[in-house]
């Protein structure tokens, strides 16, 4: 017999439909975010619980379709649209509306471009992220790792200049927007690096340039972190990310304006790229040095002084070198590299090779350069320390990274934040080069001869 349902009881079982469905469809996105750089654009989704999606990619006109299953089309996914810069090099809008059980985003392109969608586990201080990275139709790091693999069993032809490169040119649409955007052109000091920034296409004009000015010693300029990988962070709320990028520009600056020397930039904006990626950049440019330019942190306040560190084949030299090691390498972890990505390949072609020659030649470059930091501030180490940094491992590049102070010291912070102590910094990095080179003039005259 059927009972009279008691209003009541009814309202309490729609009450607890209702939370059931709410707790169901609560993977809401509490934070989203568009990082534009020149190798590619990078969206990220974040929530508190993992994301189950599927991608795919529609041409006439070209287009990336996110289908991500149960999450509420809430204001943080609409405000994906208006983060999107009008000079992004890829991107010309995202749309975003409710899809079955879940949101459908469109990212609307500029030109033909390969999607790379994954996601990453909870780290540092984010929740579980969906990340698209877009590509050009030609992955240009991707075309350099691949040349590089083929020429592992040639060894000797090592290092490989872009000029020599086969002409792998990506279809001409692709490379468009990056010239056509007035508000890159616009920026004089992007413009200057923007070669820096790419591998591939626009590179290939200017080891030429270099070559036809003749016998300048290239310096690659590492500026820490970047993007989603904040780095460390300072004691009054300073991220190491843009501590490295203002003391990289300013070193440039420096080194660009002496005569026989040019620097340029592993990245020259607020984004991230993989480590590996890092030094793929440094060899594309055909980098002499490479110097990596990091804020160190510490837990106690008190820790303070700058360091040195060089790539270690066997261990490191000290308990802090390895942890500082580990945490830098982190970087990875918190930026998110896809897991199918080319790293293993890449891994492989670097491990393959000797780095003694190379570990010996940094290690006097990092002697030079702490000599000179010593005069302007408290040396941390006084010593070159060696640890198993992922961003150290050029075979054929002399590499250093510069721990220019303790971000978590209150002092130290002001200090890296003052554009005065910058310029000392820059100018005591620099003739620590000069006097790496001064002393070495065999690998200057074998660099500067080659041509
Ligand atoms: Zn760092």
């Amino acid at each position: 017999m059927m009972r009279k349902l008691n209003p009541c009881l009814f309202g309490i079982a729609l009450f607890f439909l209702g939370v059931c469905h709410a707790v169901q469809a609560a993977n809401l996105v509490s934070a989203v975010r568009v990082w534009p750089a020149q190798d590619y654009t990078r969206i990220t989704l974040e929530a508190s619980t993992a994301f189950t999606y599927k991608m795919s990619y529609m041409q006439n006109p070209d287009r990336v379709v996110l289908d991500i299953d149960n999450i509420e089309l809430n204001q943080t996914i609409k405000s994906l649209a208006d983060k999107v810069q009008a000079s992004d090099p890829y991107i010309k809008q995202i749309r975003s509306a409710n899809f079955q059980q879940g949101v459908r985003l469109v990212v609307d392109l500029k030109a033909a471009a390969k999607p790379n969608a994954f996601t990453l586990t909870p780290t540092g201080a984010y929740k579980y992220r969906l990340v698209l990275d877009v590509y050009p139709a030609l992955d240009p790091l991707m075309a350099m790792v691949e040349e590089l693999d083929a020429s592992t069993t040639h060894a000797a032809t090592l290092p490989v200049a872009p000029a020599e490169l086969p002409a792998q040119t990506p279809p001409v649409a692709s490379t468009e927007p990056l010239v056509a955007e007035p508000s890159v052109a616009a920026n004089a000091t992007l413009a200057e690096t923007a070669p820096a920034a790419t591998e591939g296409p626009v590179l290939k004009t200017w080891p030429v340039e270099i070559k036809k000015t003749g016998r300048q010693i290239i310096v690659a300029i590492d500026a820490g972190h970047g993007g989603e990988d904040p780095g460390a962070l300072g004691a009054s709320g300073s991220r190491e990310k843009n501590i490295t990028l203002m003391v990289a520009k300013k070193l440039k600056q420096q080194i660009d304006a002496e005569p026989n020397m040019r620097a340029v930039l592993t990245r020259d904006g607020d984004y991230f790229i993989p480590l590996h990626g890092r030094v793929v950049k440094a060899r594309n440019m055909q980098a002499d040095l490479f110097v990596s330019i990091h804020a160190d942190a510490f837990t106690k306040q008190s820790a303070r002084g700058s360091s040195v560190f060089a790539l270690s084949e066997r261990g490191a030299t000290s308990a802090s070198a390895r942890y500082l090691a580990k945490k830098e390498n982190e970087s990875d972890l918190i930026g998110g590299v896809s897991l199918d990505d080319k790293d293993p390949i890449l891994a492989r072609t670097l491990l393959d090779l000797s780095q003694t020659a190379t570990i010996n030649d940094s290690l006097k470059l990092g002697k030079a350069v702490l000599g000179e930091i010593g005069e302007i501030n408290t040396l941390h180490a006084k010593r070159v320390e060696q640890a198993a940094f992922a961003v150290l491992k050029s075979p054929d590049i002399p590499s250093i990274l510069v721990e220019t102070a303790f971000i978590s010291n209150p002092e130290e912070e002001r200090r890296l934040n003052d554009e005065a102590y910058q310029e000392q910094l820059c100018a005591s990095i620099l003739n620590g080069i000069k006097k790496y080179f001064s002393t070495n003039p065999a690998l200057a005259k074998s660099k500067v001869a080659y041509d």
